[in-house]
C-alpha cells in the first residue's frame, strides 16, 4: 500500500537547533556557542532561580491535586503577568479592560493572538520589524496572514533606521497588525528611545495601526519597571492592543512554557466579548494551560519574599549580561581592534547584531570553534569569565 507520507517534503532545518548540532559534534576543547538564545550563568549553565526552587518545594509539599485549570490560565498568574505590565497603580488594572490568559510562552501567545485576529480582521496584514525573531514571520504565515516587515536596523550606523521605521508605519493601511519588540529587540539589541516610542506611539494612533507588543525580556534592558514603559506608554495613549509576554528568560523557565496574551480593551463590557472569543480560541488549539510553571510563576509573582528574591535574581542576570559587554568591549580594544564596538554598550537585552558579516562568522567557527548565527547576531549571556578572552582574541583575528 502506498504511503500516506510518500509526498511530504523535508522541511529546512531551523538555522539555530542546525547550528546546535554542529556545536555539539565539535570535539574542540575550547569551543564557544554565542548562537544560543537563552541565559547562561557564569558557569555556562542555564541557572535555576532559587525563588523558582523554593516556590516549587512548597508546590510539591502542598501535594495539590492536578485538575484541569480554567480556560484562561490561573487568576493570580495573569493578575501577575497584568501588573508587571502596567505597574501595581495603574487605574487600568482597576477598570476591569484588561484581560490576560496564561499562554505557552511568549510562543503560544503570539499564536492564539494570531488566531484570535486572523478571525476579528481577515484582510489586514501583519508587519514585522527588518530583521526580527526568526519565529514572527513563520507564526503569522501559519495563522493565514501575509507577512511584511518595516524598516528598523542600520547595519551602517549599527543603531536605529528611525526616520525609515516612521516613515514604513505611517505609510501602512488602517487597521495593519504592527508586532512591536517592545524592549529587548531580538537580534539586533537595538531599541528606539523612550521619545522616539513617543512619536511610533503617535502614528499607530492616527493611523489606526494595530499594535501587537512582544515583550519576551522583561528586566534584561534596564529594570522590570523601565522596560515596560512602552507597553504603559501605549496604554497611556488609549490604544486598543495586545501583548505577549514571556517568562521563559526572567524565570529561566524555558521547558515551563510560561507566557501570557494580554488584551487591553476599551471597556468592562468589551472585555467579556473578547474574553469569550479569546476562550474559543484557545479551546479549540490546547484546552487549557499546563499547571506545574504557571503555579510556581504565580507563586513568586503573589509572595513579598519571592518576588524580592526574584527581583534581585533577575537584577544579577540582568547586570552580569551587562558586565560582559563591557568587558567584551574592553577586551577587543586589548587585543588591537581598532574598529569600534562601543554600539555594543548602547544594545539591550540578551542579544548583540554584532556587525560581524557572514564570511566573519563562518571563520570564527571553522577557525576557532566560536559559533554565532550568520546574522552576525551574539548572544551576550553565553559569554562568562572562561570564554570571553578567548572569544575576544578569536574576534581580533577574524577582523585583522
Ligand atoms: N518573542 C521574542 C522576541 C523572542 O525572542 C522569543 C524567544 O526567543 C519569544 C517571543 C518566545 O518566547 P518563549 O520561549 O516564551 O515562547
Amino acid at each position: 500500500m502506498k504511503s500516506l507520507f510518500e509526498s511530504v517534503e523535508l522541511a529546512p532545518r531551523d538555522p539555530i537547533l542546525g547550528l546546535v548540532e554542529q556545536y555539539n559534534a565539535d570535539t574542540r576543547a575550547n569551543k564557544v556557542n554565542l548562537g544560543v538564545g537563552v541565559y547562561y550563568d557564569n558557569e555556562g549553565r542555564i541557572p535555576l532561580l532559587e525563588c523558582v526552587s523554593q516556590a516549587e518545594i512548597a508546590h510539591i509539599e502542598a501535594h495539590a491535586a492536578r485538575g484541569y485549570l480554567p480556560i484562561e490560565g490561573i487568576p493570580g498568574y495573569n493578575k501577575g503577568a497584568q501588573t508587571l505590565l502596567l505597574g501595581k497603580d495603574s487605574p487600568l488594572l482597576a477598570s476591569g479592560r484588561v484581560l490576560t490568559a496564561q499562554a505557552l510562552g511568549g510562543t503560544g501567545a503570539l499564536k492564539i493572538g494570531a488566531d484570535f485576529l486572523k478571525q476579528l480582521l481577515p484582510t489586514s496584514k501583519v508587519v514585522i520589524s527588518d530583521p526580527s525573531w526568526e519565529n514572527h514571520r513563520a507564526l503569522f504565515e501559519r495563522a493565514g496572514f501575509t507577512v511584511e516587515t518595516y524598516s528598523y536596523y542600520d547595519a551602517a550606523t549599527r543603531g536605529l533606521n528611525f526616520d525609515g521605521m516612521l516613515a514604513a508605519l505611517g505609510s501602512l493601511p488602517e487597521q495593519t497588525i504592527v508586532i512591536l519588540h517592545a524592549c529587548c529587540h531580538n537580534p539586533t539589541g537595538v531599541d528606539p528611545t523612550f521619545e522616539q516610542w513617543e512619536k511610533i506611539a503617535e502614528v499607530v494612533k492616527n493611523k489606526n495601526l494595530v499594535p501587537f507588543l512582544d515583550i519576551a525580556y522583561q528586566g534584561f534592558g534596564d529594570g522590570i519597571e523601565e522596560d515596560a514603559a512602552v507597553v504603559r506608554l501605549f496604554a497611556q495613549q488609549d490604544i486598543t492592543m495586545l501583548i505577549s509576554s514571556s517568562f521563559s528568560k526572567s524565570f529561566s523557565l524555558y521547558g515551563e512554557r510560561v507566557g501570557a496574551l494580554t488584551l487591553i480593551t476599551s471597556s468592562n463590557e468589551e472585555r467579556g466579548r473578547v474574553l469569550s472569543q479569546l476562550k474559543r480560541v484557545i479551546r479549540t488549539n490546547y484546552s487549557n494551560p499546563p499547571t506545574h510553571g504557571g503555579t510556581v510563576v504565580s507563586t513568586v509573582l503573589n509572595t513579598p519574599e519571592l518576588y524580592t528574591l526574584w527581583t534581585n535574581e533577575l537584577a544579577a542576570m540582568r547586570e552580569r549580561i551587562r558586565n560582559m559587554r563591557v568587558q567584551l568591549v574592553e577586551k577587543l580594544k586589548a587585543h588591537g581592534v581598532t574598529q569600534n564596538f562601543d554600539f555594543m554598550l548602547a544594545q539591550r537585552g540578551m542579544f548583540s547584531y554584532s556587525g560581524l558579516t557572514k564570511d566573519q562568522v563562518d571563520r570564527l567557527r571553522d577557525e576557532h570553534g566560536v559559533y554565532a548565527v550568520s546574522s552576525g547576531r551574539i548572544c551576550v549571556a553565553a559569554l562568562n569569565d572562561r570564554n570571553i578572552d578567548y572569544v575576544a582574541e578569536a574576534i581580533a583575528k577574524v577582523l585583522a
